[in-house]
């Protein structure tokens, strides 16, 4: 799939050793993928906790970025985030930009490791939708009460992602795609992929396929985890699903992944830079090491990956196991267990079999932006979001009152998805917080700018809106969500 090594060409490829538990990882791989003689020279580039600490709000220097960009692959460690403010996350940061738009983790029950699972063949891949959804991070505190996180799902993603998805389960003779998603909640964003999966399925016809709610499949991961062979899923429930997931085989310590893109990969672990453990030498280098092996294939380096694999097998079945299986007091120390795995080269497992690939390929989209195009659009009404201390029955009267005139009637007042004007007769909580949904009055089909501005200039008059969305309609669909109690 991309450029390959011979015993006089080494491939670049950038390192990034990361936070916390980081380069412990990273070093043991490294080490590790040396002394298999894959044939790699490693550009070692900083991403993250140093970065940040520098003054860079995005976690991600420019000569990391342009190393990448020459390199086209990199391994790295994980990459601290701080939580709930400020700076963006640089893993994040560095697969969007890079448009790595598939998250590939592999859950494989490994030899040697003992969880209630064992014996029963967990073998599994989920295929996580790597740069849409919830973490395209674009928040906004609407009111000094209430926080906005956008859920951006596109057609074009969900169709790279579903065919992708499908495409992996071929080149790794896999039987089966469930595609999991909450379409039954949210129709239009969730509801999205699971459409377009449904109508990419009929072209890959020697792989079964089925759709199962999320949070099912939560249930069903716990309950029968061997029923799975690829899943495809949302970013944020697939971060979730991988590591519960994880949890099945021994934990995060075993869990590898891939940031795929159609110009760009990147190798990490599921895990982050647990920084309790940072720097005492206890922990399971695993994951980033099967991480290295998944980059070795993508390099084509198969010989080289497929020993490590046996190697680290080996040294499973001998019992030779880190502290997050045995217990961090127990436990064979990092550079112990990296050491046995370089001993262990060379040697076949009982009990490891290395999965056949084929090359996998890559969904090519058309890669116009606007990607689907309706015959048919109309706006039908405008949703003004309002900042208000009145209750829901004074601020509807108000709004009635205000706009009586203008080309467009108050339909309903919601607050958090739910109609609160006029009344219903429900119990609900309410906040500073309203939605005002307007309806054009007569021949709805366009609403002219100035309509619009008439009808804020009269809201503002006595209130503050924030936002406002267009109700549109494509070919006829709507293309907005009624709200719970409105008909
Ligand atoms: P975490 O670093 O994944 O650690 C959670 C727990 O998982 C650890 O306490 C440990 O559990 C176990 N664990 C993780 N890696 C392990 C390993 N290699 N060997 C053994 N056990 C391991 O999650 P977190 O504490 O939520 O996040 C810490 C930081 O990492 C945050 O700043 C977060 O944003 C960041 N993060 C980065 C990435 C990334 O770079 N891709 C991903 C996730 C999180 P026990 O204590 O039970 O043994």
């Amino acid at each position: 799939m991309s450029s390959t090594g011979t015993a006089n060409t080494r491939i670049p490829v950038t390192l990034i050793p990361g936070d916390g538990i980081g380069p412990e990882c990273v070093g043991s791989a490294r080490r590790i993928l040396e002394a298999a003689g894959a044939p790699i020279e490693w550009e070692e580039c900083q991403a993250g906790a140093e970065v940040f600490k520098r003054g860079l709000p995005s976690g991600v220097p420019p000569e990391t970025m342009d190393s990448i960009t020459r390199t086209r692959v990199a391994l790295k460690g994980p990459l601290e985030t701080p939580v709930g403010f400020g700076e963006k996350s640089a893993n994040v940061t560095l697969r969007k930009l890079f448009e790595t738009y598939a998250n590939v983790r592999p859950v494989r029950e490994m030899p040697g490791v003992k969880t209630p699972y064992s014996g029963r063949g967990v073998d599994l891949v989920i295929v996580r939708e790597n740069v849409e959804d919830l973490y395209a991070g674009i928040e906004y505190a609407q009111t000094p009460g209430v926080a906005e996180c956008l859920k951006l799902i596109s057609v074009k993603g969900c169709e790279k992602i579903a065919r992708f998805a499908f495409e992996y389960a071929r080149s790794e003779g896999r039987a089966s795609v469930a595609c999991a998603t909450k379409a039954n909640i949210m129709k239009m964003t969730e509801g999205t992929l699971k459409r377009v999966f449904e109508e990419v399925a009929p072209d890959y016809p020697d792989i079964e396929s089925w759709h199962v709610i999320i949070d099912n499949c939560a249930h069903q991961l716990v309950k029968r985890p061997e029923q799975f062979g690829v899943i495809v899923t949302t970013n944020m429930n697939g971060d979730i699903i991988s590591d519960l997931s994880s949890a099945l085989i021994g934990g995060l310590g075993y869990a590898p992944s891939a940031n795929i893109g159609n110009e760009i990969a990147i190798f990490e672990a599921v895990h982050g830079s647990a920084p309790k453990y940072a720097g005492k030498d206890v922990i399971n280098p695993t994951a980033v090491i099967l991480s290295a092996v998944m980059m070795l294939r993508y390099l084509e380096l198969f010989e080289q990956a497929d020993a490590i694999e046996h190697a680290i097998g080996v040294t499973l079945e001998s019992g030779v196991l880190t502290g997050d299986v045995m217990g961090y007091d127990k436990g064979t120390p990092t550079t112990v267990y990296t050491d046995a795995i370089i001993s262990n080269l060379g040697k076949r497992s009982e009990t490891w079999t290395v999965r056949e690939h084929t090359p996998l390929k890559l969904p090519k989209l058309a890669p116009e932006a606007d990607y689907v195009r309706p015959a048919t659009r109309a706006v039908v009404g405008l949703d003004v979001f309002i900042e208000s201390p009145f209750s829901a029955t004074e601020l509807g009267a108000s709004l009635m009152e205000l706009t009586a005139d203008t080309k467009l009637s108050l339909k309903m007042v919601s607050s958090r998805g739910t109609k609160v004007f006029p009344p219903t007769g429900a119990i609900t909580d309410t906040l500073d917080h309203w939605r005002a949904r307007f309806i054009i009055r007569e021949n709805p089909g366009d609403l002219p700018d100035d309509d619009v501005h008439e009808l804020l200039q009269r809201i503002s008059s006595r209130h503050r809106w924030m936002h406002i969305e267009k109700l549109q309609e494509f070919d006829g669909e709507l293309g907005f969500t009624r709200d719970q109690g409105e008909n």
